[in-house]
């Protein structure tokens, strides 16, 4: 059988240009009017199935009841077996010969609703959130701009995936707002630092991984072992205060310009979903040490389509600003993990591993407003009188996550934020 699974189909009917095929099966928290506690679904077409629902009618059988639960956190906790075995079951109940479901208009009219009617919430209770920079062309760029146009990268960067521990209490569902931030700006050399709203509100394009088993103190995981330790990903927006982080970075890295929000899609994608869009990454040079090297065959990066789009209050219509693809990046995944944990840090169910900003190399697919304006020198045309450098007011960020192949596209459904005033002074 195909590892695509083309001939999947439902009873429920999937447009053509959906995210959400029977292929994906991504999972979500929501809640809606008639009942409003938070449970998990699953995305399909333009429906929502609730898995809580479908568990209290005892047509999804685990070890135990896993789906009343405001994240997805106890269903990961499961493991890899009852994920598997759930995706299994959901895919027989939702295919199209399938009678359980389909031919039940009470029980459909119960564990089906429209998505367009739910309000989706966080989908996971994350503990620990880790930031990356693993995009070649991202950090060049910054380091172009900010260092040395003809020696971008710092010593270390080819040796090993650069990273962070960013901030998981500020972690938001899309279509939360984002207040625009207060900080400390320095404007000159000359002048004194002085606090006000940033002036270079900013949004980073990044996928992230959600850890699906943890590791203890002490134990490194090996680079072969690191993608079981992972459930799936989420697409993510790092909103980032570019003037506050110019000023507070040195020497620790960036601290509150990054911390007052981080946005993710209300979907995550489960790591069997990707399976069929597994790709080689770029080759490695210099070759890493021993621990982060692939095998020549590795396929350890995912053929991800991402872009950007951006509409002000002025504009009719979202326009599209950017759009890469996650196949670039020269670290994998599974790298980033085994340096994680090389010193021996421990992983928990629920944290994420986030790519980093991720760019390709022409300059309609950069992953920053940084890079798109380079700092403001060039600002991008959004339509025949609007040009931005950086997010203004009422600025919404429209990001969007897609794998294609020849008979179906599987997505991660919209990431989107709008910018608020910030408070006064
Ligand atoms: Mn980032």
């Amino acid at each position: 059988m195909n590892s695509r699974h083309p001939e999947l189909k439902s009873f429920i009917e999937v447009e053509q240009n959906s995210d959400f095929p029977i292929q994906n099966l991504p999972y979500g928290v929501f809640k809606c009017k008639n009942k409003p506690t938070p449970r998990v679904g699953v995305a399909i077409g333009s429906m929502l199935i609730d898995l809580d629902c479908l568990e209290s009618k005892g047509l999804l059988k685990l070890s135990q009841k896993v789906f009343h639960h405001s994240s997805l956190n106890e269903f990961i906790n499961l493991g890899k077996v009852e994920w598997d075995k759930t995706r299994q079951k959901l895919r027989e109940l939702l295919s199209f010969d399938c009678p359980i479901i389909r031919d039940k208009p009470v029980l459909k009219e119960q564990c089906l609703h429209k998505r367009s009617e739910v309000e989706m919430l966080l989908p996971i209770q994350v503990g620990d959130y880790t930031d990356f920079y693993s995009s070649i062309e991202h950090a060049s760029n910054v380091g172009s701009m900010f260092r040395d146009k003809n020696n971008p990268l710092l010593p270390n960067w080819k040796h090993l995936p650069v990273g962070y521990h960013g901030r998981a209490s500020s972690i938001v569902v899309s279509g939360s707002n984002i207040k625009r931030p207060v900080g400390q700006i320095k404007q000159s050399e000359q002048t004194p630092p002085h606090l006000q709203a940033c002036a270079k509100l900013d949004f980073e394009l990044e996928l992230a991984a959600v850890i699906g088993k943890k590791s203890k103190v002490g134990q490194t995981i090996k680079l072969e072992e690191a993608p079981s330790h992972v459930f799936g990903f989420v697409l993510m927006n790092d909103w980032s205060a570019r003037d506050i982080q110019k000023w507070e970075y040195v020497p620790l890295g960036p601290f509150v310009s990054k911390s007052f929000a981080t946005s993710v899609s209300p979907w995550v994608i489960p790591m069997s979903a990707l399976e069929p869009f597994k790709v080689k990454g770029p080759q490695q040079d210099p070759t890493p040490l021993k621990y982060l090297q692939h095998q020549e065959n590795d396929k350890a990066h995912f053929d991800i389509n991402l872009s950007i789009s951006l509409q002000g209050k002025e504009h009719e219509r979202s326009k599209k600003i950017s759009q890469t693809n996650s196949k670039s990046l020269y670290w994998s995944l599974a790298q980033q993990i085994t340096h994680h944990t090389i010193t021996g840090c421990n992983i928990n169910v629920g944290d994420l591993m986030a790519s980093g900003t991720i760019s390709g190399q022409e300059k309609n697919s950069y992953g920053s407003m940084l890079e798109l304006s380079w700092n403001g020198q060039k600002p991008i045309q959004i339509d025949e009188n609007n040009k931005r450098s950086f997010l203004e007011d009422y600025d919404q960020v429209i990001m969007n996550a897609w794998s294609e192949c020849e008979t179906y596209k599987l997505g991660f459904g919209e990431l989107t934020g709008q910018i608020l005033p910030a408070a006064e002074l």
